[in-house]
Protein backbone atom coordinates (compact mmCIF):
# COMPACT_ATOMS: atom_id res chain seq x y z
CA UNK A 1 0.00 0.00 0.00
CA UNK A 2 1.17 3.13 -0.84
CA UNK A 3 0.46 6.64 -2.13
CA UNK A 4 -0.03 6.21 -5.88
CA UNK A 5 -2.52 7.61 -8.56
CA UNK A 6 -5.58 4.20 -9.21
CA UNK A 7 -8.96 3.71 -10.15
CA UNK A 8 -11.40 4.57 -6.77
CA UNK A 9 -14.85 3.38 -6.73
CA UNK A 10 -16.89 6.41 -4.92
CA UNK A 11 -20.44 5.19 -3.56
CA UNK A 12 -23.39 7.96 -4.01
CA UNK A 13 -26.30 5.12 -3.70
CA UNK A 14 -27.05 4.04 -6.75
CA UNK A 15 -26.26 0.05 -7.16
CA UNK A 16 -22.97 0.28 -8.97
CA UNK A 17 -19.93 2.87 -7.98
CA UNK A 18 -18.36 5.35 -10.17
CA UNK A 19 -15.06 5.71 -10.92
CA UNK A 20 -12.54 8.29 -10.40
CA UNK A 21 -8.92 8.62 -10.64
CA UNK A 22 -7.39 9.46 -7.23
CA UNK A 23 -4.55 8.96 -4.44
CA UNK A 24 -4.63 6.04 -2.87
CA UNK A 25 -6.28 6.11 0.56
CA UNK A 26 -4.61 3.84 2.31
CA UNK A 27 -2.05 5.97 4.12
CA UNK A 28 -4.53 7.87 5.64
CA UNK A 29 -6.60 4.85 6.88
CA UNK A 30 -6.64 4.49 10.74
CA UNK A 31 -7.01 0.55 10.44
CA UNK A 32 -4.19 0.23 7.96
CA UNK A 33 -3.11 -3.06 7.47
CA UNK A 34 -6.67 -5.14 9.05
CA UNK A 35 -7.97 -5.59 5.80
CA UNK A 36 -4.78 -7.90 5.17
CA UNK A 37 -5.77 -10.40 7.82
CA UNK A 38 -7.87 -13.64 7.34
CA UNK A 39 -11.11 -13.69 8.79
CA UNK A 40 -13.79 -16.45 8.91
CA UNK A 41 -17.36 -16.04 9.80
CA UNK A 42 -18.44 -16.94 13.14
CA UNK A 43 -22.69 -16.19 13.60
CA UNK A 44 -22.84 -12.38 13.19
CA UNK A 45 -18.85 -11.49 12.78
CA UNK A 46 -16.27 -11.68 10.72
CA UNK A 47 -13.67 -12.66 13.32
CA UNK A 48 -9.63 -11.83 12.21
CA UNK A 49 -7.68 -14.61 12.80
CA UNK A 50 -4.26 -14.24 11.22
CA UNK A 51 -2.45 -11.52 9.21
CA UNK A 52 -1.13 -12.34 5.61
CA UNK A 53 2.28 -13.97 5.59
CA UNK A 54 3.32 -10.78 3.97
CA UNK A 55 1.90 -7.70 5.94
CA UNK A 56 3.95 -6.23 7.93
CA UNK A 57 1.82 -5.94 11.02
CA UNK A 58 3.90 -3.33 13.04
CA UNK A 59 3.49 -0.65 9.76
CA UNK A 60 0.26 -2.08 8.13
CA UNK A 61 2.13 -2.27 5.10
CA UNK A 62 2.57 -4.88 2.30
CA UNK A 63 6.12 -6.25 1.48
CA UNK A 64 5.77 -7.14 -1.71
CA UNK A 65 2.64 -4.76 -2.98
CA UNK A 66 3.85 -3.87 -6.40
CA UNK A 67 4.14 -7.97 -7.05
CA UNK A 68 1.36 -8.67 -4.42
CA UNK A 69 -0.87 -10.34 -7.35
CA UNK A 70 1.65 -12.71 -9.07
CA UNK A 71 3.29 -13.69 -5.65
CA UNK A 72 0.09 -14.33 -3.85
CA UNK A 73 -2.92 -15.20 -5.47
CA UNK A 74 -5.16 -15.24 -3.24
CA UNK A 75 -4.72 -11.24 -2.56
CA UNK A 76 -7.95 -9.66 -3.90
CA UNK A 77 -8.31 -6.03 -5.70
CA UNK A 78 -10.20 -3.20 -3.64
CA UNK A 79 -13.26 -3.95 -5.55
CA UNK A 80 -12.76 -8.07 -5.23
CA UNK A 81 -12.71 -7.17 -1.25
CA UNK A 82 -15.94 -5.05 -1.07
CA UNK A 83 -17.64 -7.38 -3.53
CA UNK A 84 -16.93 -10.10 -1.06
CA UNK A 85 -17.25 -8.17 1.89
CA UNK A 86 -13.70 -8.69 3.74
CA UNK A 87 -12.59 -5.30 4.59
CA UNK A 88 -13.28 -3.67 7.56
CA UNK A 89 -16.15 -0.82 8.52
CA UNK A 90 -13.36 1.67 9.11
CA UNK A 91 -12.07 1.33 5.76
CA UNK A 92 -11.96 4.39 3.81
CA UNK A 93 -13.01 2.39 0.96
CA UNK A 94 -16.09 1.65 1.97
CA UNK A 95 -16.71 3.91 4.89
CA UNK A 96 -19.54 6.20 2.90
CA UNK A 97 -21.30 2.61 1.86
CA UNK A 98 -24.19 2.28 3.29
CA UNK A 99 -24.87 -1.00 1.67
CA UNK A 100 -21.60 -2.00 2.77
CA UNK A 101 -21.46 -0.60 6.27
CA UNK A 102 -25.06 -3.16 6.72
CA UNK A 103 -22.80 -6.28 6.86
CA UNK A 104 -20.83 -8.08 8.44
CA UNK A 105 -18.22 -6.37 10.90
CA UNK A 106 -14.61 -7.66 11.50
CA UNK A 107 -13.96 -8.14 14.99
CA UNK A 108 -10.76 -8.97 16.92
CA UNK A 109 -10.96 -12.40 18.30
S1 LIG B 1 -8.69 -0.92 5.31
FE1 LIG B 1 -9.10 0.01 3.29
S2 LIG B 1 -8.18 2.05 3.32
FE2 LIG B 1 -7.37 0.88 5.06
S3 LIG B 1 -5.44 0.02 4.32
FE3 LIG B 1 -7.03 -1.50 3.93
S4 LIG B 1 -7.80 -1.14 1.84
FE4 LIG B 1 -6.62 0.68 2.51
S1 LIG C 1 -0.19 -9.83 -0.28
FE1 LIG C 1 -2.18 -8.78 -0.34
S2 LIG C 1 -3.22 -9.48 1.54
FE2 LIG C 1 -1.03 -9.92 1.77
S3 LIG C 1 -0.17 -8.15 2.83
FE3 LIG C 1 0.08 -7.81 0.63
S4 LIG C 1 -1.73 -6.60 0.00
FE4 LIG C 1 -2.17 -7.54 2.00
Amino acid sequence: MESTLEKVPIYTGRSSPTYILRKNLCMDCSVRGLCCYHSAKFGNNNVITHPCKYLDVDMGLCNIYEERFKINPICLTIEEAITKGQLPKECLYVINNKKYQKRLDIKRR
